[in-house]
């Protein structure tokens, strides 16, 4: 598989490209600016160019952004969801900038109104920032989630939906986060379960939507319904959900990118990336 990691771009994107590389990641998934602010300073010439020659002479490729946290297009206040659109916006022109393949954004929480009023807001809300933007490099990446409080994208029909609805067909994609599923009710951790999580995404979702994995060990269990990351095969979901997925014929021919805790295992004072990408390695 193409195995990969969220990195900190802290010194400037070249130097996520460093770190990425430093820890063995083939792909990279980065924040194109600060995830809990709504403002950016716009991208120059020389950010571009040391970001795409820092990748050139890089073996890290299928470089893909994560979308701010605060952004919600399935808000039901005006205000917030016109926020939302204009901060996707912002992004799709900086992964476009930055010729990224995928901008991943969570849906949104629907709140005070309703399941159905948040799906219809996020259909406008995407298909608004997809028209306001140039097609380019980047597709508008929907990921499904744990489906915490009213957060919407926890079920594949869900999802179905927005992708149905959201005009542009050709520029939208699922990015699909195994702790998420778990967390959501997918019993991803049996063959049994994985088998029917698959069938579901050949019966509802248009083919090739899936366009990338987060690679995510869960600390929560089967339904919980909460978003906590484990190191993979330390958490509620164990190894062999990973090896279905690089076994599948379909999701393990996709890049999948780590989003679990930094730092080093206090142990043995190795990386914890070097850890978990050897562990999905030695499953191949
Ligand atoms: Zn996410
Ligand atoms: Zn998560």
């Amino acid at each position: 598989m193409i195995l990969g990691s969220h990195v900190s771009v802290a010194g400037g994107l070249a130097k996520g490209v460093a770190r990425a590389e430093a820890v063995g990641c083939d792909c990279i998934q980065v924040f194109t600016k600060n995830n809990n602010q709504w403002r950016a300073k716009p991208l120059v010439e020389d950010d571009i160019t040391a970001w795409n020659d820092a990748l050139s002479a890089s073996s890290v490729g299928r470089p893909i952004a994560h979308a701010s946290y605060l952004i919600n297009m399935a808000s039901p206040k005006d205000e917030l969801f016109q926020k939302s659109i204009d901060a996707l916006v912002i992004e799709l022109e900086r992964a476009n900038a930055l010729t990224l393949e995928g901008l991943v954004v969570h849906p949104g929480a629907f709140t005070d109104s309703s399941e159905s009023e948040g799906l219809d807001r996020i259909v406008d809300a995407a298909s608004e920032a997809l028209g306001r933007v140039e097609p380019g490099s980047c597709r508008l990446l929907l990921e499904n989630t744990a489906g915490q409080g009213s957060c919407l994208g926890h079920t594949f029909e869900q999802l179905a939906y927005m992708l149905d609805g959201i005009e542009q067909a050709d520029r939208i994609g699922i990015c699909l986060d195994t702790c998420h599923a778990f967390a959501a009710g997918y019993e991803i951790n049996t063959k049994e379960g994985f088998v029917d999580m698959r069938k579901k995404i050949d019966r509802l979702l248009p083919e090739n939507s899936i366009a990338a994995l987060h690679l995510n060990d869960s600390k929560k269990p089967l339904g919980s319904r909460v978003d906590r990351h484990e190191h993979i095969g330390r958490g509620e979901i164990g190894v062999d959900a990973f090896r279905f997925v690089t076994e599948d014929s379909l999701l393990g021919k996709l890049p999948g990118y780590l989003e679990t805790e930094k730092g080093t295992d206090e142990e043995t004072g190795e990386d914890w990336d070097v850890i978990n990408l050897r562990v999905l390695r030695d499953m191949e």
